[in-house]
């Protein structure tokens, strides 16, 4: 990109509440900044390209410390970055060090340049997305709980995992559809994330499998977590199925050092959930660690 358009620094940022971050960047030696330093927090609020020649000759940026960073940032061209929803993302950026006008080839390429990074992104959400319940999926789950554990080894940061299981689905689904079966799946990840705090997550590992992961839980936390999901399910309603009594059987696994990798963790938690469901279902039991 950095080649395609003459400009010693381009880079792909993301905004958000308050920070900006570059998600990919060239010629630019930082990995996010304040919100209100930021030039893309304007484009993101446009719709067309926005060119600023000269940093220093516009008011809203004569003062940015930007002018006098390292490298110094005297000229920008930003391409917003809008999402299907019509939701802006952050901008795809050509800076430079000197003042320039870009030619209207220039900003043609790179507003080509930024519907392909649309797609990109889009891309990798759905790739981590569930489409049925909007959980996360297994493959991304896998690289979230292998930071976990690096987390664990460096720091002894505590960290759980609770696998569950929809009880009798088949038969939910044999009763009254397979549609029916859908709703209840997407129930179930509603209800929960309703209830996730700060960094947990919740995944669709399977069919009617999920499973939750706690950051900075231990053991007895996790089984009180456990238990306050496993009583959440227990009470979800369907509307229009009045008679749909849906439970789900839990296993959970703090991580305790003892697992090699994320596969090992989830089969000790597999193992907790198989006694909750030998034991009779609509419970909670913890992995043992051996
Ligand atoms: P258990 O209590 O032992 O877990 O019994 P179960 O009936 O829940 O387990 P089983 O593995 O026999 O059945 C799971 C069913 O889930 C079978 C499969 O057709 C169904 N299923 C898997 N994915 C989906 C889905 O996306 N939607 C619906 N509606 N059903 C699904
Ligand atoms: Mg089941
Ligand atoms: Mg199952």
């Amino acid at each position: 990109m950095q080649k395609l358009l003459d400009v010693p620094i381009a880079t792909v940022t993301l905004v958000d509440k308050d920070r900006q971050w570059f998600k990919a960047r060239r010629g630019l030696d930082l990995d996010e900044t304040d919100r209100d330093i930021s030039v893309c927090d304007l484009t993101i609020r446009a719709t067309e390209p926005l060119e600023i020649e000269d940093l220093r000759e516009d008011e809203r940026f004569r003062d940015s410390p930007l002018i006098d960073g390292d490298p110094p940032i005297l000229s920008y061209l930003g391409i917003p970055l809008v999402n299907s929803d019509g939701y802006g993302l952050g901008a795809l950026c050509a800076m430079d060090s000197v003042p320039r006008k870009h030619s209207p080839a220039h900003i043609a390429i790179l507003s080509d340049l930024a519907e392909l990074v649309l797609e990109l992104l889009e891309m990798r959400r759905i790739s981590r997305t569930d489409f049925l319940t909007g959980a996360m999926t297994r493959r991304e789950f896998r690289t979230r709980l292998e930071r976990r554990m690096a987390g664990y080894n460096r720091h002894g940061r505590d960290c759980a995992i609770v696998l569950f299981d929809v009880d009798h689905f088949k038969q939910i689904n044999d009763t009254y559809g397979h549609g029916a079966g859908d709703e209840v799946l997407k129930a179930v990840v509603s209800e929960c994330s309703g209830h996730l705090r700060g960094e947990d997550i919740i995944a669709r590992l399977g069919g009617e499998e999920f499973c939750l992961l706690l950051p900075e839980t231990d053991a007895d936390e996790a089984a009180l977590a456990a238990d306050r999901f496993r009583r959440l399910v227990s009470q979800i309603a369907i509307p229009g199925l009045p008679d749909v009594a849906i439970t789900a059987s839990f296993g959970v696994a703090p991580l305790l050092g003892a697992y090699e990798s994320p596969e090992d963790w989830v089969h000790a938690a597999d193992r907790a959930l198989y006694r909750a469901k030998e034991s009779g279902r609509n419970r909670c039991c913890v992995a043992s660690v051996d």
